[in-house]
Order: C-alpha cells, then sequence, then structure tokens
C-alpha cells in the first residue's frame, strides 16, 4: 500500500482549497417547494435553504467527504472534458463554460457548453444553437430517476430546477434561436457505466425575462425518448421565490427551516410504507417495528433524505457542533522554503 495512504491525504486535504467568493446565488442550488401528493406534505426539491445560508454566512463546514467521495465529486468534470472531446471531433462544440449574471436576483452561474443543435445543422436548416449541462450519477437509471415507462428515464428534478437561471437568462434573445425557446440538453450519464440519455428542456407558458414573478407563469418541459413532459411544478417564479426566501433571511440574520430530514418521523415511514413508496423489504421491516414498538418510541425504519446525509453541515444542523475552525489554506502544506505565506481567504460574503 505504497500510494494509499499520501493519496488519501492530498485528496481530502489538499494543500489549496477550492473556496468561491459566496457574494451570489448558484444555480446549482436552484428549488422549488411543491406538495407532494402521495405523502399529502410539502416536500423541496433541489438545493436546502438552510444550506445556502451556512454557506453564504461563512459557516465551516462539521462534515468532510473521505477520499473516494471526494473523487467521485471530480468524476463530473472529468466526463464532462471527455464528452468535450467527442463533441469536438463531431464538429458541434462551441464553448465551454460560458458565464450568465442575473442582477435581479444575483444569480451567478456558468453553463457546462454550447453546442450546434445536430438538426439545425443539416441542409436547408439555419445553424443554432443549444447548451448542455453534464450530470453524472452514481449508477445509470439509479433511484430518483423518474421513471415513466419501463426502461425510459427522466432526468432529475434537481437537474431540471438547475437550468431554470439559463433558460430564463436566454429568453431574453429569442433571435438567437431562430423561433425555437432556448433549450438545454440534460446529459445524465452514470458513473458506473458510462451509459447515458440526453433530456432536452426548455420553458413554456406566460412570461419573460425580468417580469414581477407573480404574473411569470412559465414551467419546465422535459422532452426525451420517453415523450414529452410537462412539469409545471417546477416553475421559474417557484426557483426564484426559494432564493429571494434566503435572501430575507440574511437580512433578518435567520437559519430558515430544514428541507430535508437525517431521519424521517415515524408517520411519514409509515406513509411511505402504505404507498409502498419504499421497498418491500423495508415495508416488512416497518410492519415488525410497529408491532414491536406500537408507540414509536424508536425510528420504525433508519430512513432519511439523502441531502443530510451528503451535508458539509450535517453536525450543525442537527447536532448544533460547530467545529474547530477549519482554515481554508491547509496547515498541511508541503515544505517550500522561505516563500511567503499565503493568506487566509475568509470564505464570506453578503448578498
Ligand atoms: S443537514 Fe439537511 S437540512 Fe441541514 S443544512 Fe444540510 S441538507 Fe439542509
Amino acid at each position: 500500500m505504497l500510494f494509499t495512504e499520501p493519496l488519501e491525504k492530498v485528496i481530502t486535504n489538499p494543500p489549496i482549497r477550492d473556496v468561491r467568493a459566496r457574494n451570489a446565488f448558484y444555480p446549482s442550488s436552484a428549488s422549488v417547494r411543491v406538495m407532494d401528493p402521495q405523502t399529502g406534505r410539502p416536500k423541496s426539491i433541489g438545493g436546502c435553504l438552510r444550506r445556502q445560508y451556512y454557506e453564504i454566512t461563512g459557516v465551516n463546514p462539521t462534515n468532510h467527504s473521505d477520499a473516494a467521495g471526494e473523487l467521485k465529486k471530480e468524476m463530473g468534470g472529468v466526463i464532462q472534458e471527455l464528452m468535450e472531446e467527442k463533441l469536438k471531433a463531431a464538429g458541434l462544440w462551441m464553448a465551454s463554460e460560458k458565464s450568465i449574471w442575473i442582477p435581479k436576483y444575483k444569480i451567478s452561474g456558468r453553463l457546462d457548453t454550447w453546442c450546434w443543435d445536430p438538426e439545425s445543422m443539416k441542409p436547408g436548416k439555419t445553424k443554432t444553437p443549444i447548451a448542455i449541462e453534464f450530470k453524472s450519477t452514481g449508477r445509470f437509471g439509479e433511484p430518483g430517476l423518474i421513471n415513466p415507462s419501463k426502461g425510459k428515464l427522466m432526468p432529475k428534478e434537481d437537474h431540471v430546477c438547475q437550468v431554470i437561471p439559463y433558460l430564463d437568462f436566454f429568453s431574453q434573445w429569442p433571435e438567437m434561436f431562430h423561433g425555437q425557446p432556448m433549450r438545454v440538453i440534460i446529459f445524465a450519464i452514470g458513473r458506473d457505466s458510462l451509459n447515458w440519455k440526453e433530456h432536452m428542456v426548455f420553458l413554456a407558458g406566460k412570461g419573460h425575462y425580468g417580469m414581477d414573478l407573480k404574473d411569470d407563469k412559465r414551467y419546465a418541459v422535459v422532452r426525451n425518448e420517453a415523450g414529452t413532459f410537462q412539469l409545471k411544478y417546477i416553475t421559474v417564479a417557484g426557483v426564484y421565490s426559494r432564493y429571494m426566501q434566503v435572501a430575507e433571511h440574511l437580512r433578518q440574520g435567520k437559519v430558515p427551516e430544514r428541507d430535508y430530514a437525517l431521519q424521517y418521523d415515524n408517520e411519514l415511514i409509515l406513509k411511505m410504507a402504505e404507498k409502498e413508496m419504499i421497498s418491500k423489504t423495508d415495508r416488512g421491516k416497518v410492519a415488525s417495528a410497529v408491532k414491536r414498538d406500537p408507540e414509536g418510541r424508536e425510528p420504525w425504519l433508519k430512513k432519511g433524505d439523502w441531502q443530510c446525509g451528503w451535508c458539509p453541515f450535517k453536525d450543525k444542523c442537527w447536532h448544533g457542533i460547530d467545529h474547530q475552525a477549519k482554515p481554508v489554506i491547509s496547515q498541511d502544506l508541503p515544505q517550500q522554503g522561505k516563500s511567503a505565506p499565503i493568506p487566509i481567504t475568509e470564505p464570506k460574503g453578503s448578498l
């Protein structure tokens, strides 16, 4: 095991940490709050408001990934580079990592890739740009990808939320798209098999860039091999109003409520079992637990949201633990003689 230890060390504790100033909201945190028809409870799709609040106010993360977890995060970038090489070879690539800025809502983002729509390059057609967002998932077809008919997958709803600011921003220039709406392809790739599915997302409904949210009726539409699906619950107004909620909490200095749960309450677990939202094995465990502990003193099933399981603020959020302030620039730097010290950057930002 010559290399495991030094590699794990550098992956989990890099000499210089990647820190972005948080003086803006990011499309990657986009979310909506909807009523879940199965449980009859409101539920969040996408980024947690409390997590955004912690990030923007410079709270030190309390939970860090192990080496494998860190590498998984980097795999998305590797896959994007690989696929862009192929798009270049196909003569379709236009540009990568182009930024947007939506001043009204202080949203700053970067679209992965711009390409020429292959259909628009056929004789007699007008060359039209189309954007691509690469989204890697652990397992191809993993739970969370809506499956409208066997073998035909949908994108994750989180990913649909994340492209809404881009779709809205570029709707200002319809001439760019020659009569079509701005379209983003969510390129969903499984890290396990490198199989992929393409999902085209665009906006439908009345509204335009910059309009008052109460009048904006636009929502997401997904088109893929399974058909065309109107996701009327993922709206432009819904996404922006969630960012505005974080802004309001920041103004008031008040931590938002949690959007997700580390452990579901027993009432919800029972509902999920009744509605067959959990596996047969888990339903069996719930049935035994209810018999054993009818008053529900213990959780009937150990189950919660993955968002909390992977959250870098898990201990802070659920146990109020503030770990020792972790310096942005690791103290564990390689020896570099007498060069000037690297300044420590405060990860704070304001809106
Ligand atoms: S632990 Fe869960 S609820 Fe708390 S900030 Fe993280 S994602 Fe949100």
